[in-house]
């Protein structure tokens, strides 16, 4: 059964009476090389369990199936769980879920898996949601050894760039936070059905075994981030005092400057490591201030 297909792939849409849903970013991948080169490259041990997000008809799925030893593959478009009974049928080593993954307490789900042996992600994201699920992952703290996602490649420019360069957000600071983003490849829109109006790309992020970087306060860090980016084109003072409302511009302005940046920096020029030293300064100075 070639997934693939485009004949096929609309054969069994068909045969279950079923419409591309736009509204879960139904989009399926009609390329087999693109399939068979990202399950190829998610993950580097045969015997680690992969999260699927949103398997769709079962074309990844069958791919991640052969190559490691569990898939967990959890989809929230119900009239697709008996298209996936059909298409896995044949696979004992897949278990699909029917759940929405943004309500999936994904450490309850993973727990038996990860007391065995090394997880990953893997998914083609449905694109209007890209970036709450990639949060949802990051911030769940589980021991990921790789999250590998097809995503827009406009949202890739952001992530795969370097901390401080001119494409960067806070998406960007957040991701080295917690690894390594890299670009495998682009994917063009005629690889899918139906055709998304942009272009996408495979995002690979290796996960930090320890962080490199440790705040004091994991919440100052994020707060901090999200301050500089949220005013991109104010002075980093300025946007910090407009969300530390604990500390007077004054005592933010020499928070930056006793930081070693002159006192007009933005903040998209940090890096991580400087993001987390200013976090430290600015959570000290609030932790005295309230004692
Ligand atoms: N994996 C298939 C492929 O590559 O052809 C389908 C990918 S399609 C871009 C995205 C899939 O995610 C769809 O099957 C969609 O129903 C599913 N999906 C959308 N939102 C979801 C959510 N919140 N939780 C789980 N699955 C979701």
């Amino acid at each position: 059964m070639n997934l693939c297909d485009v004949k096929t792939i609309k054969q069994i849409m068909a045969m279950f009476s079923l419409n591309f849903r736009k509204e879960f970013g139904q989009n399926f991948l009609t390329n087999v090389s693109v399939v068979e080169d990202i399950a190829d490259n998610c993950c580097d041990d045969s015997e680690s369990t992969i999260l699927e997000i949103g398997p769709g008809i079962g074309s990844l799925t069958r791919e991640l199936a052969v190559r490691y030893k569990r898939v967990i593959a959890v989809e929230i478009d119900h009239g697709l769980i008996p298209v996936l009974k059909y298409t896995l049928g044949e696979f004992s080593n897949v278990t699909v879920i029917n759940q929405d993954v943004m309500k999936t307490d994904l450490s309850e789900l993973l727990a038996p898996y990860f007391e065995r042996g090394k997880v990953s992600v893997c998914a083609n994201l449905p694109y209007y949601i890209t970036t709450p699920i990639l949060m949802k992952l990051l911030e769940s703290g589980l021991p990921f050894e790789y999250i590998t996602v097809m995503i827009q490649s406009e949202v890739a420019d952001r992530l795969c760039v370097a901390p401080g360069g001119k494409n960067c957000g806070a998406i960007t600071s957040v991701l080295n936070y917690y690894g390594k983003p890299e670009r495998l490849f682009r994917v063009g829109a005629h690889n899918f059905v139906p055709s998304p109006k942009v272009e996408s790309s495979v995002v690979r992020i290796k996960l930090h075994g320890e962080k490199p970087y440790q705040p004091l306060d994991e919440a100052t860090f994020f707060r901090t981030v999200r301050a500089a980016f949220e005013q991109r084109r104010k002075t980093l003072p300025n946007a910090l005092s407009a969300v530390f409302g604990e500390l007077t511009k004054e005592e933010i302005t020499e928070i930056v400057t006793s930081c070693g940046h002159a006192a007009d920096i933005r903040g998209e020029k940090l890096n991580v490591a400087e993001f987390s030293q200013l976090s430290d300064a600015l959570y000290r100075s609030i932790k005295k201030k309230v004692e």
